[in-house]
This record gives C-alpha cells, structure tokens and sequence, in this order.
C-alpha cells in the first residue's frame, strides 16, 4: 500500500516526535524530509558519497543531535548513533542500513533501516529505558553499485576489506576517483587503502539490518513483515557466446543446421526443467537469462542465426547449489553443443559466496515476533545488503524485510507505515534483546 499522505509534522518537529516517543508519526516526519532533500524531478537521488547521500547524513545527524543522542562519524564516513548501555564496555548491538539511492530509485530502500533504527532508539529513550548494552545506529555510506560499480563501500571500508584497486573506481558521471569523493566526505583514505580494519566483530554482540523487501513474496503471502534467513550467493557468466553457423532461412534442411538462437534456447529450456525439479526438493535456486542477443550488424529475418550472446546468472544460498548447478550448466552445453553442433563460449565467472544467518538468530527472532503477535515467515534475500559484510567479517547478523509493492529501485516503491512499524516493533525488541 502507498503511503503518500502528506503529513502534519514539520520537518523541524521531528526532534520532539522523537522526545515524546510517537513512533508512527516520527517515521513519516523523517520519511518525508527525506523525500523532500532527495527529489530530483523523476524519484530519488541520493549519491554514494556525493551531495545527495551526504544531505541525508546531514538531515539525521541533526535530527539525532535535536532528539539528545550521541552523534559521530567513522573513518569511512559512516554516520554512528548511538544510545549509551548501561555496561559501555560490552560489545554493542548495532542496527541501521545505507543512506544512498540509485539514480531516480525510491524513498525507503536503505533509509527504511535507518528511520527503523532511529524510531526504535527514539521509543526506548523515550520510555526511559536504559539498555544493559550500548545501541548503535548506523548510516551506512555507498551501498548501492550504482555510483562507482561496486556495492558495499562503507561497509566493507569499516571491516579493512575495502581493495586498494576500488577506490580508483570512476564515479559514472564525472570520472573522479572514489578515494576523491571518500576523501571530502571526512574518510580516513590512508586507513582505508592500507586495509585497517576500523572495526572489529568482536566490537559488536549482533548487528540487526531492517530492509524493504524487493521482491513481491510478502504481498504475495498477505504478511508485513519477513525473517531473512540468509543472503544469496551467486555465480555470474557476463558474456557466454553460442557459435552456431549462419545460413539461408528457405534453403537449408533442418537437420543440416547450426542454429545458435534454438541451441541456447534448448539450453535455457534444460536448465529451467532442473530448476523446476530442485525446487520441488526443496533447493534455493534462481536462475536469469537477462541478456540474450543476436548481434543487430549481421542478423536477419530470413538469416539462421550464426551467433548468440547471452549472460546467465544463478543465486542460492547454498554454496554446493551453486557449484553443483555450475557443473549442470556446463554439462548441458557440451550435450547441446554435440546434438547441434554448437559450440559454446564461457567468459570468467563472477562469484559472490552466500551469506547464512545463524539459526539462534532466526530463531530468536521468530520467538520475537510470535511474542509480539507480528505475522512472519522466513524468506532468502535474494539481492545483496550491508548485513552480508558484517556476516562476512564476523558479525552474527541478522535482517528483518519489511511488506513492499513494485520492488526496488524505482520511485514507485510502496511501504506502509503500518508495516514499517511491525517491523520497528520487532526490531527494538531485538535490540533490547539480543540473541544470546
Ligand atoms: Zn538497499
């Protein structure tokens, strides 16, 4: 559902929502300021590491500071909030998500965690509570790929994984080198390019990501909210090219032809029935074809065609799913390539290991949310987040996807609050109560 009502609250009373603790109207006060300093004609724009991540740093570095929080900034230029623990020298429950969009993207990818983040501190100051363990919430700098051609700049800077060869990355529109824009937004480059970890898992006890969900599976299953059980992986094949041999339509017989369109296609159709087959098993797997192409120069109505390009890309959350369909896939080519006399031509793999989150958490998060009567179920994600980095460093992480229709990255992403709040319910619960 939409949630475009304009609201009463000024973007100034936002500090007060949050001293008096009213959650819902807090969230549509941040929500809309948001909106209204990232507008950019179309959806919204918020650049990693450029003027339109940095104005919503800006925006709730303020609003933290107005509402009497601690407010600082890493040496990636990450944005740290924190609500101070009764136990300060416990590692901390840290919580938040990224501040930046793509190019005319939507409102709540990313800054869904942080408003959930920064309501749900807001709420437990509010009422009084001081918690045994320091929270921290973080903005997170340049997740989205968008800008520079690699995901997860802030965070991976955070955990020294950051390579030294990334911050040469170009910015897509001017050219500038991203150690440039790391620079002027306050990072700590010399740290960042020698690898220094400017944390450490040990620093924190668990580190709880709330996300829109960007897929239709919680519209679908009529719920509001979603426990993620893990990240999907994935092995990617940019380019595989099908070499076939171009030839009159009319004038040859089928069984004389190399036709490379029907032998990916033949490829697609096998690959899809073992999908089919490993699902009924039970095995997470998706499998794209998102590009698939005859080269326009030299292709025809009434040409067989000679050569076929086509990307191909499979996600799970198994790493043995992953390699074993690999395996699948080439050995449906060769099989293909022998009946059709084809053959098929792979470029080097990209390859992102899959992220599990552990049981204790989806366990505890499951009890949780049953407490709180929140309706739930346990999904994958299938794109990437922050909370992989922090899994990946070591981290026991876990992610709560909040109900959203038209998916991601586009203006037309529709949350409600009602939603929203489910998950900030459960959210808070988890950060006054960790997993142990
Ligand atoms: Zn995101």
């Amino acid at each position: 559902m939409p949630d475009d009502r304009p609201t009463t609250a000024a973007q100034d009373s936002a500090g007060s929502l949050a001293r008096a603790g009213d959650g819902a109207a807090l969230a549509r006060a941040l929500f809309d300021s948001l909106r209204r300093l990232s507008f950019d004609g179309v959806g919204i724009t918020r650049a990693s590491y450029d003027a339109g991540e940095g104005a919503a740093h800006e925006f709730i570095a303020a609003e933290a500071r107005k509402a009497g929080f601690a407010v600082a900034r890493d040496r990636a230029a990450n944005l740290v909030i924190e609500l101070p623990g009764s136990e300060p020298g416990r590692p901390v429950v840290a919580t938040g998500s990224h501040l930046d969009s793509v190019p005319q993207g939507g409102n709540f990818d990313g800054a869904a965690g942080v408003v959930a983040g920064f309501v749900a501190l807001s709420r437990i100051k509010a009422a009084g509570i001081t918690p045994r363990r320091t929270i921290r919430l973080y903005g997170i700098r340049g997740e989205e790929s968008a800008w520079f051609g690699k995901a997860y700049l802030g965070s991976s800077a955070l955990f020294g994984r950051l390579d030294p060869l990334d911050l040469e990355r170009r910015h897509r529109d001017t050219g500038k080198p991203l150690a440039t824009y790391m620079e002027a937004a306050g990072a700590d480059i010399v740290a960042i390019a020698s690898g220094e970890p400017l944390a450490r898992a040990e620093d924190f006890a668990a580190f709880v990501e709330v996300h829109i969900e960007q897929g239709p599976v919680l519209v679908d299953r009529a719920l509001p909210v979603g426990i993620v059980t893990g990240i999907r992986g994935y092995v990617r094949h940019l380019k595989i090219v099908c070499h076939g041999e171009a030839g009159h339509s009319g004038a040859i017989p089928r069984w004389l032809r190399h036709d490379s369109v029907l032998a990916v296609a033949d490829v697609l159709m096998r690959l899809d029935e073992h999908w089919r087959v490993l699902m009924e098993r039970g095995i997470d797997l998706v499998i794209t074809s998102g590009i698939f192409t005859t080269d326009p120069s030299r292709h025809a109505m009434s040409r067989i065609p000679g050569e076929v390009e086509f990307s191909l890309e499979f996600r799970s959350l198994s790493l043995d799913t992953l390699e074993t369909f690999h395996r699948l896939v080439q050995t449906e080519c060769d099989v293909v390539a022998k009946t059709r006399g084809v053959r098929f031509e792979f470029d080097r793999r990209v390859f992102a290991v899959p992220e599990r989150i552990g049981e204790r958490w989806i366990e505890h998060l499951d009890a949780l949310a049953k407490r709180l009567e929140i309706p739930t179920c346990r999904m994958p994600s299938g794109p990437g987040h922050d909370a992989a980095i922090f899994l990946g460093a070591g981290v026991p992480s876990a992610m709560i996807f909040i109900r959203n229709a038209h998916g991601s990255h586009n203006p037309r992403e529709a949350m409600a609050i009602e939603d929203f709040m489910r998950g900030v319910d459960l959210l808070q619960a988890a950060l006054l109560d960790p997993a142990a």
